[in-house]
């Protein structure tokens, strides 16, 4: 059957559901979701039920878009929207797109705009006709954020083809008869860098994250060439689970060899993709090294995202569905959830996750309709990986902070842009809150603010307390007067030449560069100064060595020979702040899963964390495991 005919099919369909009198023009798929125009949009906003019916009825996601001749004029809407939301929804701006009959509301409070189960958005459509599509106005003003919104505005006509293309391409017939499902391994296995799978069946194939190992130059990237992914137009799609460059810094490289298909993630996940991949190019370009795209590349795989919520069921190919679940590592982190055929196999791919509480976010989610075969990351995997709680390492940082001060020093804490400096400023912001230590300023250097901002944008992606903080009691803890953005060279040099008590956080997370240098070298030599490490430093980084102890440390400035700082401020190491699961809660992950999986595959750390994962969830479930390694193929049906 051609795609027009299913189409054809699907319309007849609709119009025999539909309460009588109600008519619709035209059907056409867009992206994962079928769209239905009417001449009467009134009348779908009339009555919310008809939508969802409908979806339940075919088993698809249903938008309902107006006939362009429906629509009022944009200023006498406004005037229509601006009586009809609650004034304290703090409304900032209006953006109309007559292409898909839709009206962009920015404001302070969405939920305010959308009201009570999608309430107000009906009487706004019944009003002025638009489909209205609210989102938050950035309380941090954030350059990624405006400019992906802006450039999404501009390629709004590009963007269409692309969506009723994917669209086309997932809702084709169905024409094999066999039924397998297959993984391959092609990267982060056994190795935690260049994470990337390949799930296929005979009628598609899906990539699950793109990563590039940023530690080596010679196993960089994952094994694209070979003939299962190749060529690679013939993917369907492409699932990234989170925000960190081993999960999909190569993703923009797919698109330069030939790639055209959408890549699914969360909405905060595709933000901050284009922000650390931009920067991750510049850096290479800085260094010297190989960059392996241009920015037109990262340009053109935001043009392909299509970004879904927690809980979401999405058809991704005409036999796969994909679900994405809180993972609890970082914003936007996801497990993926892959339903194929008619329940013939449910696949899991956790990704990386933390399966306990943090400061930012709820635990991962192990609980789905079915499961059969999961894929595990295994970072602390091995049975000695234990992490001090929580709540020690928030001690433990305050004390620090806290002495640090008493005695006029600055505290130095070099952190990653994403997820644990966040969770360190929420620490030191309530710990100044409550009076435990003074009101002392919090800089942030490097792209911990943009990155911050990020996350003030997308405040529903934090844990219930958080969200309570910020929903009900009005108090968004990344907004705090304490926190100080190093926007300027100027304000750098005003710091590092007037040293004042202070706490400052920079990247880069392992001292390898970036902002955090330059204070190091200033504060290095004063005894009442602290560094303070809570990430991970890896062996051969800056941080490793000064970790060990040397007292000498010599820096390459700038190619013009090497100078040595003297190392004479106190050096402490804070554990517990990591955003995965320690080796117990792994096991606990396992153990709470609902249902019990058949298959467990390890894979995302070292060789020794992965096979002895693997072998204690074998003993304790009794059930088939393995550390997988790369370039491998298992058959899963
Ligand atoms: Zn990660
Ligand atoms: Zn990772």
């Amino acid at each position: 059957m051609v795609i027009e005919d299913i189409l054809e099919g699907l319309k007849k369909k609709i119009e025999k559901n539909l309460p009588a009198g109600t008519t619709i023009s035209n059907v056409e798929f867009e992206g994962p979701q079928l769209v239905v125009y009417t001449e009467e949009p009134r009348k779908f906003a009339d009555n919310g039920n008809i939508v969802r019916t409908l979806a339940k009825n075919l088993r698809t996601r249903i938008v309902v878009r107006p006939d362009p001749k429906v629509l009022l004029a944009p200023e006498e809407s406004i005037d229509l929207i601006n009586q009809t939301v609650p004034e304290d929804s703090g409304v900032t701006n209006y953006d109309f797109a007559p292409d898909v009959g839709e009206v962009i509301i920015e404001a302070e409070k969405p939920g305010l705009v959308i009201g009570k189960h999608g309430e107000t958005l009906r009487e706004i459509t019944k009003k002025v006709g638009w489909t209205p599509k609210v989102v938050r106005t950035p309380p941090i003003k954030s350059r990624t954020v405006k400019n992906i919104r802006e450039f999404m505005k501009k390629n709004h006509a590009d963007r269409k083809d692309i969506l009723k293309t994917i669209g086309r391409k997932i809702h084709r017939e169905c024409t094999s008869k066999d039924q397998w499902v297959r993984l391959t391994s092609l990267g982060g296995c056994r190795e935690v860098g260049r994470s990337c799978f390949l799930l296929s069946t005979p009628e598609s194939k899906i990539m699950i994250d793109c990563g590039v190992n940023v530690g080596s130059d010679d196993d960089m990237t994952p094994y694209l060439y070979i003939p299962e992914v190749q060529p690679l137009n013939q993917i369907d799609a492409v699932v990234i689970t989170h925000a960190h460059l081993d999960h999909h810094g190569l993703v923009p490289l797919l698109y330069k060899y030939g790639y055209d298909g959408p890549i699914y993630c969360t909405h905060p996940t595709r933000d901050m993709m284009v922000l650390l991949e931009l920067d991750f190019i510049d850096v290479a370009a800085k260094d010297g090294k190989l960059v392996p795209y241009e920015s037109a590349d990262v340009r053109n795989a935001l043009k392909h995202s299509v970004v879904l919520e927690y809980e979401e069921v999405t058809d991704i190919a005409p036999d796969i569905k994909l679900t994405f679940h809180n993972a609890g590592h970082i914003i936007g982190s996801a497990i993926s959830h892959f339903h194929i055929g008619d329940g013939l196999h449910n696949v899991v791919i956790t990704g990386d996750f933390k399966y306990g509480p943090t400061r930012l976010f709820n635990p991962a989610v192990n609980k789905f309709p079915r499961v059969e075969t999961v894929i595990t990351e295994s970072t602390y995997g091995a049975s000695n990986s234990m992490q001090p709680a929580l709540k020690d390492a928030e001690k433990n940082l305050q004390r620090i902070i806290k002495e640090t001060i008493e005695r006029q020093g600055v505290v130095l804490i070099p952190a990653f842009a994403v997820g644990r400096s966040q969770e360190v400023m929420i620490v030191i912001e309530e710990a100044i809150r409550k009076g435990i230590i003074d009101e002392i300023p919090v800089y942030l250097d490097g792209m911990i603010w943009e990155a911050t901002a990020i996350h003030a944008t997308y405040p529903e992606y934090l844990n219930n307390d958080l969200r309570r903080l910020i929903f009900q009691k009005g108090q968004n803890p990344f907004l705090s007067e304490c926190f100080k953005p190093v926007d300027s060279n100027e304000l750098r040099r005003n710091i590092i030449e007037n040293p004042h008590p202070c706490v400052i956080l920079s990247t880069s997370g392992m001292m390898s560069g970036g902002p955090v240098m330059e204070y190091f070298k200033a504060f290095a030599p004063g005894e009442r100064n602290t560094l303070v490490f809570v990430g991970y430093q890896a062996d051969g980084t800056m941080g490793r060595r000064i970790q060990k102890g040397w007292k000498e440390i010599p820096l390459s400035s700038g190619g013009k020979g090497s100078e040595t700082v003297r190392m004479n401020m106190d050096v402490e190491i804070v554990d517990g702040f990591s955003g995965h699961s320690d080796r117990k809660q792994l096991m606990e992950f396992f153990k709470r899963m609902k249902p019990q999986p058949e298959r467990v595959f390890t894979e995302h750390g070292d060789e020794r964390s992965c096979i002895d994962l693997a072998s204690s969830v074998h003993k304790r479930k009794k059930i088939e495991t393995r550390a997988l390694t790369n370039l491998e193929t298992i058959r899963l049906v």
